[in-house]
């Protein structure tokens, strides 16, 4: 079996980690607070104490960190996992970054002579613990292939898009929509309650109707519940819009929508609402009492 190094073990890198040791793959992991490395080690992983490190052993390299600081730091540097990878060592940037970074490090990471893919997923905490996520890759199709035993102890769909920078766009759409979706479900649901509607009869309905999309589906009992346990971190659905705003602004693509629902994330974060559930956005738009 492959000898694969995992650099991040938040809610989605901790479930990925899980399924490469089920699966049987040779693991490392890495992670800046180490503490959250202790269960995996008792599972068998060994822990790095450096990015560095944790790619010395590795022939494939996966990375499931915040955003394109957190990229950086665990890529780049004297302990950064650059600097310890081999020639034939595989890439695998699964974190939802910039189009910028993603190819700013497939380039960085050809000067090494290693083959890059940027593969960020889709699907969130429980999905990334059953091992179904989804995988939206862009890259060179053979590396992919070299990837495909891993990508498959992690989930299920696997879709090649195209070139480096396709996985990273791709995803930022599939967030853009399913940000605004949640947005305009909270204000839809706050309307419902104030209004004096039955929330679960208002939650049905939604669901089962036309605008009932698989986000709709998830969050709208959450909502009802004010259940905000955190799935995806609201301060990241925020950093996703303003890399799809970065980038729409780049190919001259008006987002005004994704603009006035990123503002609504800001005012949550703001509200200190960042380490929750996205679906938190509800409380920083509940009327407050006269
Ligand atoms: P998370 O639970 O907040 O974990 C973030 C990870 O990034 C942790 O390992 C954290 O390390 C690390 N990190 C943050 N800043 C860092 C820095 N400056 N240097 C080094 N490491 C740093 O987030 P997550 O939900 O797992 O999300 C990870 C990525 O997947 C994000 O890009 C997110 O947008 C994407 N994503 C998430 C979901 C979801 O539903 N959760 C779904 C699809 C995609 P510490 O433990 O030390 O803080």
């Amino acid at each position: 079996m492959q000898k694969v190094a995992i650099l991040g073990l938040g809610i989605m890198g901790n479930g990925m980690a899980h399924n490469l040791l089920k699966a049987g793959f040779a693991l490392t992991v890495y992670n800046r607070s180490r503490e959250k490395a202790a269960a995996l080690e008792a599972a068998g992983a060994q822990v790095a104490d450096t990015p560095k490190a944790a790619a010395e052993s590795a022939e494939l390299i996966v990375a499931m960190v915040a955003d394109d600081a957190a990229s950086r730091s665990v890529w780049l540097g004297d302990d950064g996992a650059l600097a310890g990878v081999r020639s034939d060592t595989l890439l695998i940037e699964c974190s939802t970054l910039s189009t910028g970074w993603v190819r700013e490090l497939a380039e960085l990471a050809g000067r090494r002579g290693c083959a890059f893919l940027d593969a960020p997923v889709t699907g969130s905490k429980p999905v990334a613990e059953s091992g179904e996520l989804g995988f939206l890759v862009g890259g060179d199709a053979a590396a992919l292939e070299r990837a495909r035993p891993v990508l498959e102890a992690m989930g299920q769909r696997i879709n090649h898009l195209g070139p480096v920078g396709s996985g990273a766009i791709m995803k930022l759409i599939n967030n853009l929509m399913g940000g605004v979706h949640v947005a305009v479900l909270a204000e839809g649901m706050l309307l419902a309650e104030q209004a004096g509607l039955d929330m679960q009869q208002v939650v049905t309905l939604l669901s089962n109707g036309a605008p009932g999309s698989p986000m709709v589906k998830g969050k709208a009992p959450r909502i009802a519940a004010r259940d905000y346990d955190t799935h995806f971190a609201l301060r990241w659905m925020h950093k996703d819009l303003s890399y799809a705003l970065d980038e729409a602004s780049r190919h001259n693509v008006p987002l005004p929508t994704v603009a006035a629902a990123r503002e609504i994330y800001r005012l949550a974060l703001g509200q200190g609402f960042g380490d929750q559930d996205f679906a938190a956005v509800t409380e920083a738009l509940r009327p407050k009492p006269e």
